[in-house]
């Protein structure tokens, strides 16, 4: 187990990484001889891109995409050379030639980005890796059509460039009836037909279970990884990665009628236990979760009433023993009981929202990935 020195924390946020590789070894049974990269960007989902993209690269894993390049040049030491490390956003303009001196390969998203890739290639005299992205469907990040038009009738667009891969992103991946898919992967095609043959990636975790049409010759999971599910209407088959749990730092008993916290949104209607624990919306505990979110105790759901404050939240917890929650005591926020995607849920927002926003104030250990 690998610990941060927070001894005194309020809240423990213990990831399993033993969790995420048998995530990512599930995903790659799935795709069969296909490549299984790993996105790890925003910190592998706030989740501690240092801990999980070693442990990642343990379980076979070669290929990793963050969104900046400061991401790449923090993780590239901690990665052997045959792991490639991808850049989705590419280079910032001026900052070309970080990439081959630290071994980053950019996604080129645009004509400006093709052109300072292509002059720095003629510059050091030699051709430099690149991925190549076409826009299907997204107008985020990519080639439009008429761009890819220009590509496709001018070689010399592509002089010095040695493309790699030539990917897109899928829009609504997780709805599988969404006939975008069928869109996106025509238009795909489309394009690569229209390119030099070149190995080529369409799928984000949910991508990858929309069907081997989508697999191509790499895919791309994140959200998966982290036990997020995948798909809409079928049980996760990822498991849970995170377990969030909150010390409680008071109890006290109130009367009916009384009401709890900020602005007084809940009244207790019988006499209630009420225990504050500290953990608030400055540790990523949505305040949209103020009279929504849930705890357990030993499997006893216990409801967050009124509003989320910065640093504390207050349960009720009537239903448990009398004397069972104590100062000390650790409650469960998210476990595989209330796990990742009902958090979300309850708070309004996505499984990914919930991950990212987890907060620094936590005593985070990381388990297994050995
Ligand atoms: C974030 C991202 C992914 C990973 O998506 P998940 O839904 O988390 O699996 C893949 N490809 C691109 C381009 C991304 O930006």
């Amino acid at each position: 187990m690998n610990t941060s020195s927070r001894t005194h924390a309020g809240a423990l946020l213990i990831i399993d990484l033993d969790a995420i590789c048998e995530n990512w070894r599930s995903l790659k049974s799935r795709v069969g001889t296909t490549h299984c990269a790993a996105v790890v960007k925003a910190d592998a989902y706030g989740l501690g891109a240092q801990h999980v993209a070693p442990a990642l690269y343990r379980a076979g894993c070669r290929h990793f995409f963050v969104a900046h390049v400061d991401e790449a040049l923090a993780l590239r030491p901690l990665l052997a050379a045959d792991a490639t490390l991808y850049v989705l956003h590419g280079a910032p303009p001026g900052a070309e030639p970080v990439f081959p001196a630290h071994d980053i390969v950019p996604v080129l998203n645009s004509l400006p980005q093709l052109a300072a890739w292509r002059a720095l290639a003629q510059q050091l005299g030699k051709t430099l890796p690149a991925v190549l992205q076409v826009d299907t469907g997204m107008a985020r990040l990519g080639l439009s059509a008429a761009e890819l038009d220009l590509v496709s009738h001018d070689p010399d667009l592509l002089q010095g460039i040695d493309l790699t891969l030539i990917m897109s992103h899928l829009v609504s991946a997780e709805e599988a009836g969404n006939p975008i898919n069928t869109g996106q992967l025509a238009r795909f095609r489309a394009a690569l037909r229209r390119l030099p043959p070149t190995a080529a990636s369409l799928a984000n975790s949910s991508g990858i279970f929309l069907g081997a049409d989508y697999h191509f010759d790499l895919v791309r999971p994140g959200a998966a990884l982290y036990g997020i599910a995948p798909a809409a209407g079928i049980d996760n088959p990822q498991r849970a990665v995170i377990h969030l749990r909150g010390k409680v730092i008071q109890t006290r008993l109130i009367d009916s009628g009384t009401a709890v916290g900020y602005n007084h949104r809940w009244t207790a209607r019988r006499p209630s236990r009420i225990v504050t624990v500290a953990i608030g919306y400055a540790d990523g505990y949505l305040r949209s979760l103020s009279n929504s979110g849930y705890a357990h105790f030993h499997g006893i759901r216990l409801p967050v009433v009124g509003n989320v404050s910065m640093d504390t939240i207050t349960i009720d917890a009537t239903d448990t023993a009398e004397g069972a929650l104590q100062e000390g005591t650790l409650i469960d926020l998210a476990c595989p009981l209330n796990p990742v995607d009902t958090v979300a849920e309850r708070a309004g927002t996505i499984g990914y929202e919930i991950l990212t926003s987890l907060g620094n104030r936590y005593a985070r250990s990381w388990t297994g990935g050995q």
